[in-house]
């Protein structure tokens, strides 16, 4: 079978095919973005599931930021793909356990959502920043935090499994970010819920970003907004999108 991930030569169908969709995408932010009176939101185009090919063709087409949610996935593409510049967002569960992988490639991580978690970043980062610096190599800035909220509206006790912190506990997570070295507190973070009225669970959102923004004035990002809910997301105020199906069309079947 061809390794799909091995694209030299990208494939001139699917080259005009993501071309088309990444237009269409940009043309929804833009008027989203006129009808809200904003500047466009950043735009992290999530590229879990397809070849890192496809990331290439993409980075043709002036995308410069990309989004995956399982570190064996990311890892692999990000190596694959080491000749150009990208920053990689993790917007997937984190186990503690793969901190030390991702902190190796990813300029963000958009899921923080426990102590735990803040604790096995710094310690990743610390290491990789010494790693480099030992090697000689180019330096690791900090990695930017975003911390991940739960917006489902019947999860005041449990958090879902979908993962996201109880917004109750933002100012505590702020804080313990804020003052973890290695790390670079960005902002907040959510998926809105299934089947809830995205713009009601933005506004959620962006009530907890001015909890964080207290803690610390610079943490002012908002990443929210995907395929489905993008133009709620701008009027709400996000400031980076994650949109991946738009782009790249239907995910293949998970295997
Ligand atoms: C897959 C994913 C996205 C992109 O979703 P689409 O509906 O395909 O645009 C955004 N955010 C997270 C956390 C995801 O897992």
């Amino acid at each position: 079978m061809a390794d799909v991930r091995t694209g030299d030569t990208p494939d001139p169908a699917r080259a005009r095919d993501l071309e088309d969709r990444l237009r269409a995408v940009r043309a929804r932010i833009s008027s989203a973005a006129a009808a809200a009176g904003r500047d466009a939101p950043e735009l992290i185009v999530v590229t879990k599931y397809f070849p890192a090919s496809d990331v290439r063709i993409l980075a043709g087409l002036g995308i410069t930021d990309v989004g995956e949610n399982r570190d064996q996935e990311a890892a692999a593409k990000a190596a694959d793909l080491q000749d150009l510049t990208l920053a990689w967002h993790f917007i997937g569960q984190l186990q503690t356990n793969k901190a030390k992988s991702v902190v190796r490639y990813a300029d963000s991580v958009h899921s923080v959502d426990r102590l735990p978690l803040i604790t096995a970043l710094g310690r990743a980062v610390r290491a990789e920043q010494d790693r480099r610096s030992g090697a000689g190599m180019e330096a690791r800035e900090d990695l930017r935090c975003f911390l991940q909220f739960t917006l489902d509206a019947d999860a005041a006790e449990t958090p879902s499994g979908r993962g996201g912190a109880l917004p109750a506990d933002a100012v505590a997570l702020a804080e313990a970010c804020t003052s973890t070295e290695g790390l670079q507190l960005a902002g907040v973070m959510a998926v809105a819920p299934l089947g809830a009225d995205p713009a009601e669970a933005f506004g959620r959102l962006l009530r907890i970003s001015a909890e964080v923004r207290a803690v610390d004035p610079a943490a002012a990002a908002v990443s929210a907004g995907m395929s489905g809910d993008l133009e709620e997301a701008v009027a709400a105020g996000t400031t980076h999108l994650r949109i991946g199906s738009d782009v790249l069309g239907p995910r293949p079947a998970v295997g």
